[in-house]
């Protein structure tokens, strides 16, 4: 094992969470709930004006439902009623990112202190981690609204690091944004792993790259621990 990686920060949405499954899983079964088919919607037009209004999850649901409401004449339902389906429920649909799970119990098992720093809306966040069946293995979970700092800033990295109670040198980041994720970290002294997704897959000054979470094992384990 890396001896000088003694505590693990993730961030939560296209790391830890395959937020874009989840959110196909969710918008399906609203889709269904709200018996839009009846309405004359079709079912991938409504994900895919989702997703389009969502903009990878930086742009907050009220709007995209008052978008989505214009966009198809939805008279049924107020914005506040989807909203509040959406706060509520998709969470029953969130999965993981390949890997994430295993990672995590290896962690578990080798007692490095894990934590989650994700930039989002409070409880929302937190539930989708629980419901993930994670809350007990990170000794911290930072979501931006509730500590009132978000990525980028280096001081949510160093508060996340004082609760692991490991010294930003010796904690890796594993992030999928350039910016918020790596510079982030980087600025704040941690050491970084950029996983690649199809939103950003070049970050300059990454301490290490890779396109799934194996390789972080990989680096904090050692290249002999692929198979474990
Ligand atoms: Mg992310």
């Amino acid at each position: 094992m890396s001896d000088c990686i003694k505590g693990v920060l993730f961030d939560l949405d296209q790391t830890l969470l395959n937020r874009d499954e989840s959110l196909i899983r969710f918008l399906s079964w609203q889709y269904s709930a709200l018996s839009l088919s009846a309405e004359g919607i079709s079912e991938h037009a409504y994900q895919k004006e989702f997703i389009n209004e969502d903009k990878n999850g930086s742009v907050w649901k009220d709007k995209v439902y008052s978008k989505l409401i214009s966009v198809f004449n939805i008279e049924g339902y107020s914005q506040d009623f989807l909203l509040r389906q959406y706060i509520e429920r998709f969470r029953d649909h969130c999965v993981e990112v390949n890997g994430a799970s295993k990672l995590i119990n290896k962690l578990r098992h080798a007692a490095l202190p894990m934590g989650i720093v994700t930039n989002g809306k409070s409880p929302f966040q937190e539930k989708n981690i629980e419901s993930l069946g994670w809350n007990n293995d990170f000794k911290v979970i930072l979501v931006s609204e509730n500590v009132g700092l978000r990525k980028p800033s280096t001081e949510i990295f160093l508060l996340a690091c004082q609760g692991l109670g490991v010294s930003p040198s010796q904690t890796l980041f594993v992030g999928d944004n350039p910016k918020s994720d790596i510079m982030g970290a980087k600025d704040a002294g941690l050491q970084t792993f950029f996983l690649k997704t199809k939103y950003h897959n070049h970050c300059d000054g990454a301490d290490f790259t890779g396109t799934d979470l194996n390789l972080v094992s990989q680096v904090i384990f050692g290249f002999d621990s692929t198979t474990n």
